[in-house]
């Protein structure tokens, strides 16, 4: 079956770039400019994956991200217009699993894409019932975390982040292991992100983010779940 992707982008040129681009690729593809129609349309059909731009007419694309997010687990990459909105976007006000920054290579876009796929499709297939470590539960089949019996919201990236460790609960996970996992590529990007994604998951699921008990940090070599 194609996978169908929802671009939204207001600039016609980047939009029937990107669209041309992915429809080369074999995908289903339809094109919004605006976030409203943009919201509507994630809500009433099913989507593989969005590629959001940042800055839209009306609702902007944070906006339509952060209403999405409550309600869907469809992967949303996000095109920002420089990387000083990183943290932004990929942080708990707006909860976008991964980012592009303007301007990006159409091919790299393309690339960033599939990655997201694989990935939710390698989630989907190894959708093992559940995978518990201390209070934490994890259903990976419907795409839900549950921290002592009640629901957490989690973007597709803390998911899965979250499983790798969950795997093998208190072995040691490095940041360039972790990225890995995450865009299922060799190409790791930026650790930072890593860092990011770990932080927010903090948020929602420590007593304390700042004294960590479940995600724990281990100097000089990465990350690791710890049962509580
Ligand atoms: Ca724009």
């Amino acid at each position: 079956m194609r996978e169908r992707i929802l671009i939204v982008e207001d600039e016609p040129a980047i939009s029937e770039a990107v669209e041309y681009a992915l429809r080369a690729e074999g995908f289903e593809v339809e094109a919004v400019d605006d976030g409203n129609t943009a919201l509507a349309q994630a809500r009433a059909r099913a989507y593989d994956l969005l590629v959001l731009d940042l800055m839209l007419p009306g609702l902007s694309g944070v906006e339509v991200c952060r209403q999405l997010r409550d309600e869907n687990p469809v992967p949303i990459l996000m095109l920002t217009a420089k990387d000083a909105e990183v943290d932004r976007v990929l942080g708990l006000e707006v909860g976008a699993d991964d980012y592009v920054t303007k301007p990006f290579s159409v091919p790299e876009l393309v690339a960033r894409v599939r990655a997201l796929l694989r990935r939710r499709e390698l989630d989907t297939r190894q959708a093992i019932a559940k995978l518990r470590v201390g209070g934490l539960e994890l259903d990976l089949a419907k795409h839900q975390a549950r921290l002592n019996g009640e629901q957490i919201p989690l973007t597709a990236f803390e998911l899965k982040l979250l499983t790798l460790l969950a795997g093998e609960p208190e072995r040691v996970f490095s940041r360039g292991e972790i990225m890995r996992h995450l865009w299922d590529s060799s190409y790791v990007g930026d650790e930072r992100a890593c860092d990011l994604h770990v932080s927010n998951i903090r948020r929602k699921i420590e007593r304390d983010p700042a004294r960590p008990e479940r995600v724990v940090t281990v100097r000089g070599s990465g990350y690791k779940l710890q049962a509580v």
